[in-house]
Order: C-alpha cells, then sequence, then structure tokens
C-alpha cells in the first residue's frame, strides 16, 4: 500500500527536501495534501508533479490565483483542515514557518496516524495542546529538526536519570570567526548559512544563535528535561548534531552529513532508510572541531539566564517577539544586532514580568492572547 502523505508547507526548505525523496520512490508514496503560502507558482508545479487530491492555504490571494487551475485539474482547496472528510494520512510533515504552523499542526493530527514535526515554532508555542491531540488521535511523532531528531535516536531504550547533559551543536552561523561589525550586516549576509539551505527566518536565527535558544526550548519540552541539562557547543562542520554526556563515563552522538534529507528521509521510512544516493557517506578525512560559545558576540544566550522568563508562557513571548524581529530586520526595518538587543530589553521590562505573574496557559486561546499581548510590545 502507498503511503499517504501530507506536507504542510511544500514549498520551503523542508518540503521540497521531502518531495525529493518522496519523487525518488513515487510507487511507494501517494501525495495527497500540499500547502503553500505565496509561491503559488511552486506549488502549482509541485501538484502538476504529486497531483494531490487537496491543497490547503489560508492565504485568500494564492487561493484566488490557484482557483482555475485546482477546478481543471481536480484539486480541492481548502482554506480550513478541519473540512477534512474521511482521511487518514499515514504520514504529515509539518513544516509551516513560525507561530503559523500552530494552528494547522494542532488540526492535522486527528487525520494523522503519524507526524514529523520540523516546524519548532509551533512546539515552543503550543507543545502541551500538540501532545495532548498525539495521545487523544493514537498519532505517533517524530520530531526532524536534526539535533532533535539525534537526541531521540540516542536516548531510545535509556534510562532519563543516567543523563547528564545534551549538548546541541551550533554551526556558529556565517558570522563565526569573521571579524565583522554585526550592526552592518544587511539580510543577504544574514541568510546566507556555510552549512544549510534553510528558509529566511531559521537562517538570521541561525547566524544570531537564537535559534539554539528556540531548539534548546523546543527539546526540554519534547523530551521532557529541564532546561539546565542542554548546553550549546558550536560545531563549525555540522556534522554531530547532538551528544549526549551520560553520567556513566559514556557519551554518544550522532554523525550525519548536513542534509536535512537523512532525518527526514529516516523518519519517513522509520529508520529503515536505504540510503542509495549516499548523501551521508560517512567521511574520515573530514576534522570535527567544538568551541564553546561566545557569549559576548551572541548575547542571545543570556536569555538562558532568564529564569523567571523561562516558563510556558515566556516561551510564547521569546518566540513571538523574536517572530516579529526578525521580520522586521528582513524588511531593513531594524538592525541585525537590533534583534537580540530589543528581545532582551522588552523580555526584562516590568510589563513582561506583570504579564508572566498575571497570564497562564490554559487554553490554545491563551496562546494568542499572549501573541497579541507580545505583538503589542512592539511600535
Ligand atoms: P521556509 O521559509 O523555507 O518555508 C516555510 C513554508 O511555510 C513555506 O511552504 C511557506 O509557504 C509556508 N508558510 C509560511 N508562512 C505561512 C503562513 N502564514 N501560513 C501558511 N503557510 C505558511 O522554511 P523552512 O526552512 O522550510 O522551515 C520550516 C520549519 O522547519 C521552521 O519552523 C523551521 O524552524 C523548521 N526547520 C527547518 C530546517 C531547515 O533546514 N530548513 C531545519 C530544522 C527545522
Ligand atoms: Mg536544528
Amino acid at each position: 500500500m502507498r503511503k499517504k502523505i501530507c506536507i504542510l508547507g511544500s514549498t520551503g526548505s523542508i518540503g521540497i527536501s521531502t518531495l525529493e525523496i518522496i519523487s525518488k520512490d513515487k510507487k511507494n508514496f501517494d501525495v495527497i495534501l500540499l500547502s503553500g503560502n505565496s509561491n503559488f507558482k511552486l506549488l502549482i508545479s509541485q501538484a502538476l508533479k504529486f497531483k494531490p487530491k487537496y491543497i490547503y492555504s489560508n492565504n485568500f490571494f494564492l487561493t484566488k490565483k490557484i482557483k482555475y487551475f485546482c477546478k481543471k485539474n481536480k484539486i480541492i482547496i481548502i482554506s480550513d483542515l478541519n473540512k477534512l472528510k474521511k482521511i487518514k494520512f499515514d504520514i504529515t510533515i509539518s513544516a509551516i514557518s513560525g507561530i503559523a504552523g500552530l494552528l494547522p499542526t494542532l488540526n492535522i493530527i486527528k487525520f494523522s496516524k503519524k507526524i514529523l514535526i520540523a516546524n519548532k515554532e509551533s512546539i515552543i508555542c503550543g507543545w502541551k495542546f500538540i501532545n495532548k491531540e498525539l495521545k487523544k488521535y493514537n498519532c505517533s511523532f517524530t520530531p526532524i529538526d536534526s539535533e532533535h531528531f539525534s537526541i531521540s535516536d540516542l536516548i531510545q531504550n535509556k534510562n532519563k536519570n543516567l543523563i547528564k547533559y545534551i549538548y546541541l551543536t551550533a554551526s556558529g552561523g556565517p558570522f563565526f570567526n569573521k571579524k565583522i561589525n554585526l550592526n552592518k550586516v544587511t539580510p543577504t549576509q544574514a541568510v546566507k548559512h556555510p552549512n544549510w539551505k534553510m528558509g529566511k527566518k531559521i537562517s538570521v536565527d541561525s547566524a544570531n544563535l537564537m535559534n539554539k535558544i528556540l531548539e534548546i526550548i523546543e527539546a526540554s519540552l519534547i523530551f521532557n528535561l529541564p532546561l539546565n541539562k542542554f548546553k550549546i557547543i558550536i560545531h563549525p562542520q555540522s556534522l554531530i548534531h547532538a551528544i549526549i554526556e551520560f553520567r556513566n563515563g559514556l557519551s554518544s552522538m550522532l554523525y550525519h552529513n548536513n542534509d536535512m534529507k537523512i532525518p527526514i528521509a529516516n523518519s519517513l521510512y522509520d529508520n529503515f532508510y536505504m540510503n542509495k544516493e549516499n548523501i551521508n557517506k560517512f567521511c574520515f578525512e573530514k576534522k570535527l572541531s567544538f568551541f564553546p560559545p561566545n557569549i559576548k558576540k551572541f548575547s542571545s544566550i543570556k536569555i538562558l539566564g532568564l529564569n523567571k522568563i523561562l516558563n510556558e508562557t515566556g516561551f510564547i513571548l521569546i518566540n513571538v517577539l523574536n517572530e516579529i524581529l526578525v521580520e522586521r530586520f528582513l524588511n531593513n526595518k531594524i538592525l541585525f544586532t537590533d534583534i537580540v538587543y530589543k528581545l532582551r530589553v522588552i523580555l526584562n521590562s516590568n510589563l513582561v514580568k506583570n504579564y508572566l505573574k498575571n497570564n497562564r496557559i490554559r487554553r490554545i486561546n491563551d496562546v494568542f492572547k499572549a501573541y497579541n499581548f507580545a505583538r503589542s510590545l512592539i511600535n
């Protein structure tokens, strides 16, 4: 039986990598749902190739542009995933970027047997609700953010009490070891990641190490471990993605090339991926080096010391404020260094401290209340 596939965010970097794997094994996969936001040309070319039954988008302009194409090709456009009927996807890939992925991720779980989540912002803002849906609908979950995929693999069948520290590796981004005035960095320079080809938002997050802060929060939620178990280590080659230091004197790490197709493919094939392309050929000649992060240069790390902010509501504020500031930087409205500077100033403000005291996250609406509060803090 061909596996029924649903891809939220098929026109993005993760979505494209997923479709590349699937296109080499079409006899085993049937792409039922694709989704995009603004790149209608790519969405149409994907739809022509994979012939999905549905296209999901809540972008009015996109749906208007593809309406005729979909009618001609008998593709149903949906703007609300709850309108899906009598369908169970074998595998869903959640790869929308930002908090925009939260509701689609929550809504698709009931239609999915298994979900691979790349969209870290939805985990940071709504893990409690995602986890509840996973249990309710008996949907299995694999994180495909490479560090989390590695941790998941390294700690399976291990007693959690044995874990001393978990190191998440960071390449250091485009400005690692570069003498550069970070105030003058342009969006084009910031999104030019040395090792990975990714969407703009995560590329900027990688350039100032905010990506690691978000990933530590993501990991602490997924693996139910305290934040202080996690450490950041700079590893410019991006070949090791996580290292687990156990209390028994042993440490484990996972090696794979800096290609997201490895965690995605292994998750699609339930760890039985026969890598015919050799995209992960082990290379003995490649040097592996590790350095402690430079906190002076990457002051985002100081956010991990804001103990009073680091709770469920605080995670949402950190995530949303960062998303807005990154967008402002990409639109040339603020400096690269302003992202972390403004984020830290706002997080340390009394407005935020008071909000955190009085607002707990009980229902999903509380997430969006925190979202609106965070937006109101940036003018
Ligand atoms: P991207 O910018 O390349 O693609 C984002 C996708 O989301 C596109 O399909 C876009 O159309 C869709 N989208 C954006 N805004 C939307 C909205 N408001 N509503 C509906 N759809 C919307 O991003 P990416 O690099 O593929 O990253 C996707 C997610 O995966 C992010 O959360 C990122 O942190 C995570 N991730 C990415 C990588 C990577 O290598 N790219 C690695 C680890 C984790
Ligand atoms: Mg990652």
